[in-house]
């Protein structure tokens, strides 16, 4: 151990190994298996880099991450360890060269993408090697529940057949208990050694509200906060990004556009000039950030709602990497949360896949709804345990005004149980608030005992009412997607007054008048 000691000081530069560090590196040593599950920025890559240089031979790194491979190996270089990668990028004979240097010892760690590693030449090459460990970078990636699935990882458990006696790592950024036990089982780890460590990321400042218009917010967030600073800005769709990116740099920011159908090279451009030059703004599709390192981004804005707690934990990971003060902001309408359940209505996925998809899709939209501390939340999700409130987040420093919304409650599901569970939020609110219309009195709804009986709210209110009780599961939309109202079983013991009586708090309204007013 004394030598990973040295190692770390006199390569890495650095005088103490933090967290689980020293563990991991003597679990593999010893030819140990180690699962490892660490937030982004937690020091993940010397758990693998020192036991590489320890170990005899060369140590195999399997990323999924073609595009940042050269700058990996790049880092390496610059501490004098022997680092190389092989994929497609490199010429024939540059490979060759590479695979010569792997054969002859002279290389300490070798980066590789699954596909390449998988394929047969590859593996009869490793055959002939001495190799020191493997080390599964971004093992979430075995998960089908998470967005960065690739199939090519399920195969990396032939590692452990083919090369029994190499220890093997997998690191993750990832962390709820589903994905973990995916990656064991996957991969084989159930021998392995686990190191958990904190998820909470104490510098970030986490903020979440529902907007009506997210891009005046977003600007006030940016012009107060943040006016010259490095930051990401996730929008759901191209079209988001390329409407927020032009927009910001007619703000006077430099802000670049990052998704999917820019082309390679000028997406690879713009990720370039956001790693090296300060201060700019990249406005991205989720396509935009795994393996990104970029110590000082100093927030991450969400302009809809991520799929999952997951993705919103590993992109807000993004800020703060070097430790000071940053921030996690995001604004989202109940738009995101209609678009969200229908995506996954409508992909071919198997039932039992699409409700663990909108379990997923409610917890992230509970997160949003809550009024109390959002870190408690968070780390609770990934299974540790604390109560205490951060003080580092908008619920903590303001807490949210709530209110006693039992009786408008009653009155909203029993409007959407009268008008027969056909209509979306804006028709049911038409009947309460008493708007009367050609349609409503089609179906003579305008005769219904709940017709204006909601009138001491605005409609704009009830639609926050609404949208709040959908994400506290009273009520549903309809999967087909067109916005359409059920009552849920929760809904049921508000609507029988003979139950017993349940109270139901919600978030303040903005400039809501809350008159009391009997059923
Ligand atoms: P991850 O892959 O987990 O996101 P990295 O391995 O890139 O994190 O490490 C994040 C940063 O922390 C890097 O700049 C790394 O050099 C630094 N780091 C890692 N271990 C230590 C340590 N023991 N002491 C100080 N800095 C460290
Ligand atoms: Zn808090």
């Amino acid at each position: 151990m004394q030598r990973a000691q040295n190692i770390l000081k006199s390569t890495f530069g650095y005088e103490n190994f933090r967290h689980h560090q020293a563990d991991i590196i003597t679990a593999l040593i010893d030819g140990n298996d180690v699962l490892t599950l660490m937030p982004t920025g937690g020091g993940k890559s010397i758990c693998y880099q020192i036991p590489a240089l320890i170990r005899a031979g060369c140590g195999i790194v399997i990323s999924p991450l073609i595009a940042l491979m050269q700058d990996q190996v790049d880092a390496m270089t610059q501490l004098g360890i022997r680092a190389a990668f092989l994929n497609s990028t490199l010429s024939p004979s540059a490979q060759r060269d590479i695979e010569a240097q792997l054969l002859a010892g002279e290389l300490d760690l070798l980066y590789l993408a699954p596909e390449r590693l998988l394929n047969s030449a590859t593996l009869s090459l490793l055959d002939r090697t001495e190799i020191a460990l493997f080390a599964i970078d971004e093992a979430h990636c075995v998960s089908q529940w998470g967005h960065d699935f690739r199939k090519e990882y399920q195969q990396l458990c032939m590692l452990h057949e083919r090369f029994p006696a190499v220890p093997r790592i997998a690191l993750t950024a990832t962390a709820d208990a589903r994905t973990r036990s995916e990656i064991i089982e996957q991969l084989a780890l159930d021998h392995a050694s686990l190191f958990v460590n904190s998820f909470d990321r104490p510098n970030i400042h986490y903020a979440i509200s529902e907007s009506g218009n997210s891009r005046e917010e977003l600007w006030r967030f940016i012009e107060e906060n943040h006016p010259d600073d490095a930051g990401i800005i996730y929008c759901q769709t191209r079209k988001s990004v390329d409407t927020i990116s032009q927009w910001l740099n007619t703000k006077g920011r430099t802000a670049l556009p990052y998704h999917a159908g820019l082309g390679q090279e000028s997406r690879q451009e713009n990720q370039q000039r956001f790693l090296r030059e300060d201060g700019l703004i990249i406005v991205a599709t989720i396509a935009f950030g795994m393996g990104i390192d970029k110590p000082d981004v100093r927030f991450v804005a969400h302009m809809n709602l991520p799929k999952n707690i997951e993705a919103y934990y590993q992109e807000t990971g993004r800020a703060g990497r070097d430790g000071k003060p940053a921030d996690a902001w995001m604004s989202y309408g109940l738009r995101d949360v209609v678009g969200l359940r229908l995506f996954t209505e409508n992909s071919d996925a198997e039932e039992k896949f699409k409700r663990v998809m909108h379990q997923k899709t409610d917890a992230m939209l509970g997160l949003c709804e809550l009024t109390s501390c959002r870190r408690i939340a968070l780390l609770t999700y990934f299974g540790e345990t604390t109560n205490q409130p951060c003080g580092n987040c908008d619920n903590c420093m303001n807490p949210p005004q709530t209110w006693d919304a039992t009786i408008a409650t009653q009155k909203a599901l029993s409007c959407v149980y009268r008008t027969g569970e056909r209509y979306g939020a804006q028709y049911v609110i038409d009947v309460l608030t008493g708007k009367s219309s050609e349609r409503i009195e089609r179906s003579s709804h305008d005769k219904l005992s709940t017709f204006d009986i909601g009138h001491e709210h605005t409609a704009i209110e009830w639609r926050g009412i609404f949208r709040q009780l959908i994400a506290h599961g009273y009520l549903a939309t309809d999967a087909e997607g067109y916005g359409v109202l059920k009552l849920t079983q929760k809904a049921w013991p508000l609507l029988k007054k003979s139950e017993t009586p349940q109270t139901v708090m919600l978030r303040g309204l903005h400039k809501a008048k809350v008159k009391k007013k009997k059923l």
